[in-house]
């Protein structure tokens, strides 16, 4: 069975400090730390100003930073072979390639910010799986972000955290070019431990849902189909949504209702924004139930959220189907999968004693079915970004 453990925050930061010393034959200054997430309901719904319920994960992206006083920038990364160097200058659109422009963008992103930033030698260690649906992407941006503003000497306070998440966002959306809303750079960066995070993303509030989650254990399935977010299903969700909210004549589909939305002409579009609004309308429900310990009330909020992404919005695949029929086969409250879709991660929600078997069933699927062998963790409710 492959099990991913997040390791140990302290050992993970004294290897990379002494993979960092090698490389750059210096030492770090700073080592910042940020979290995968999983999403436990409201998928898509960010860029559509809806709502979202997602918690960060014990594994985490970590970053070593020294600054350079040439303006120059080096990134290099543990999980790829590949390096970018420039200068602060060059680290924005159109500048670095491939995956340096998620951790260079982040540069250029807080100098737009008005961020004195000195040039940095960079080197990450991810120990989230990379585009595995629980934001291997965001973690990365927001581990950078931290390390660097340590560098420029600024406190991680409250305003700097929402600098963080808008320079991250801008990172993916501009540099990176994935046209994702800004869940995972929220949730990387406000997360509290031990509650999941209700974002609202048309006042842009957020707060913490503490779960009661005794006896009961969030397992999250990696199916290893791994999904591209800056190929175009992303970007065609997006757009139907958009086309949506235009014929409704609303600013958003936050501000649609099912009534309305079954009135669309086009068939897909209509599809499409059927899920935005019930999805939308499942969260709140979803995080009252956590907190309340209602069983029932997730398990079928979790299967209606699911069949709306496999049926209404077309992001499941048979991989992520199967993972979340066999968990919940197997004895798992509820199931769904997570993230942006095309692949990617399941979330079930495990009593302690049935774990074991959960993963063992999914395994035995996945191998009968010839799908790849699927990774497990479970999903402890953990801490925002910060320094190690
Ligand atoms: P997800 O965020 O769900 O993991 P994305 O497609 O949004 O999936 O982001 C994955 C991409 O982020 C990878 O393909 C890679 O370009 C980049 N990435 C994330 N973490 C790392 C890392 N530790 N090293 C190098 N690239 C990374
Ligand atoms: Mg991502």
């Amino acid at each position: 069975m492959t099990y991913l453990e997040p390791g140990r925050p302290d050992q993970i930061a004294a290897d990379l400090r002494g993979a960092f010393q090698q490389r750059y034959g210096a030492a770090a200054a700073a080592v910042g730390r940020a979290p995968g997430r999983v999403n436990l309901i409201g998928e898509h719904t960010d860029y559509n100003r809806g709502l979202v319920l997602p918690l960060a994960l014990p594994h985490a992206t970590y970053a070593a930073a020294a600054p350079r006083t040439d303006g120059r920038v080096r990134v290099a990364s543990l999980q790829d072979d590949s390096v970018w160097e420039g200068t602060l200058d060059e680290a924005g659109p159109g500048g670095p390639r491939g995956w340096a422009t998620y951790a260079a963008g982040v540069l250029w992103a807080l100098r737009e910010a008005g961020v004195d930033l000195p040039g940095a030698d960079l080197l990450v260690d991810g120990r989230v799986p990379l585009g595995a649906g629980l934001s291997s992407s965001a973690a990365l941006e927001c581990s950078v972000a931290v390390a660097v503003l340590a560098l420029a000497g600024r406190d991680l306070d409250a305003g700097a955290r929402r600098l963080v998440v808008d320079a991250c966002i801008r990172a993916e959306t501009e540099v990176a070019g994935a046209p994702t809303g800004g869940m995972d750079q929220t949730v990387a960066v406000l997360a509290e431990e031990g509650a999941a995070l209700l974002v609202d993303f048309d006042t842009d509030e957020s707060r913490p849902v503490h779960l009661d989650l005794a006896g009961l254990t969030l397992l999250v399935t990696d199916t290893r189909v791994s999904h591209e977010l800056i190929d175009g299903g992303y970007a065609a969700r997006r757009a139907d949504c958009e086309a949506a909210a235009a014929e409704l004549g609303v600013p958003s589909l936050r501000q649609a209702d099912l009534e309305s939305v079954e009135r669309i002409g086009d068939e897909r579009v209509r599809r499409r924004a059927r899920h935005i609004v019930t999805e939308t309308d499942r969260v709140q429900p979803v995080a009252d139930a956590l907190a309340a310990g209602d069983r029932d009330t997730v398990e079928r909020l979790f299967a209606l959220s699911h069949a709306s992404m496999r049926d209404d919005f077309e992001i499941s695949c048979d991989e992520l189907d199967a993972a979340v029929a066999v968990a919940v086969e197997a004895g798992a409250v509820g199931a769904r999968m997570t993230g942006g879709g095309f692949g990617g991660s399941s979330v079930a929600i495990v009593p302690d004693e049935r774990v074991e078997a959960v993963m063992r069933a999914i395994d035995t699927e996945f191998a009968l079915r010839g799908f790849a062998t699927p990774a497990h963790l479970r999903a402890e409710p953990s801490a925002g970004a910060g320094l190690v």
